[in-house]
């Protein structure tokens, strides 16, 4: 079973340098089984993406020990886990520094749900959880305080985590988180531009139709 998750995971995780979301060797992607939660299958740490395949992901438990894998699990692995153990109907974890998302980190902010695009996939705005140093379980407990329904958090003066019922759909997250970044950056620079006034956030009914409908009946029966 691990076997499968591992190509998988080895597979999702090449898909953010494809994306455009990480450069070098940041950014890693996670996933666990809900038949086997106690596992959790991560990037290796410094490993570079065109490196990367199945046998050299990391298997470990909750706790961060390593079960299966010859490479040190990705630096990022603690924040991993807290939000594992903290949310059990977590299966996928995704980090990236993706360039416009970790723009508005930087400056500490949300990014406002002015889009229908965004409605859909986060239900509201990405929220920015204030700085954390990353030391142990830092960020992931500052994530976890900042959560809502969106499957993503920004954090303040370092980049984005997503998260979702598996890492597919946790990197779906953050290719849309760092696409409606782009966006609203540049709706807010050519706002500054023009001299318009801030663009307004949809309304809160205007978010719950648009979740609501994704969230039902959107895309094809399987
Ligand atoms: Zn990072």
């Amino acid at each position: 079973m691990l076997e499968a998750l591992k190509k998988r995971v080895c597979g999702l995780n090449k898909v953010l340098p494809a994306e455009r979301l990480v450069t070098s060797t940041s950014g890693n992607v996670s996933g666990r089984l809900p038949a086997q939660p106690q596992f959790v299958v991560i990037k290796p740490s410094g490993l570079s993406f065109d490196q990367m395949t199945p046998e050299t992901m990391v298997v470990t438990d909750l706790d961060g020990k390593v079960v299966e894998g010859k490479l040190n699990p990705s630096v990022d692995l603690p924040n991993h886990l807290y939000l594992y153990t903290h949310k059990p109907e977590l299966m996928g974890v995704v980090h990236t520094h993706s360039a416009h998302a970790t723009a508005f980190a930087v400056l500490g902010l949300s990014i406002p749900c002015c889009m229908t695009g965004m409605a859909d996939e986060f239900g509201g705005e990405i929220p920015c959880a204030p700085y954390a140093s990353n030391e142990a379980e830092n960020i992931g407990a500052s994530i976890l305080k900042a959560m809502t329904r969106a499957p993503a958090v920004l954090c303040a003066s370092h980049g984005v985590f997503t998260f979702a019922e598996s890492p597919e759909k946790a990197v779906k997250a953050a290719i849309m988180c760092e696409d409606s970044a782009r966006t609203m950056y540049y709706a807010l620079t050519m706002r500054a531009a023009l001299g318009l006034p801030m663009p307004k956030p949809l309304p809160p009914e205007e978010i719950a139709k648009w979740w609501g409908r994704y969230h039902s009946w959107y895309g094809q029966k399987s």
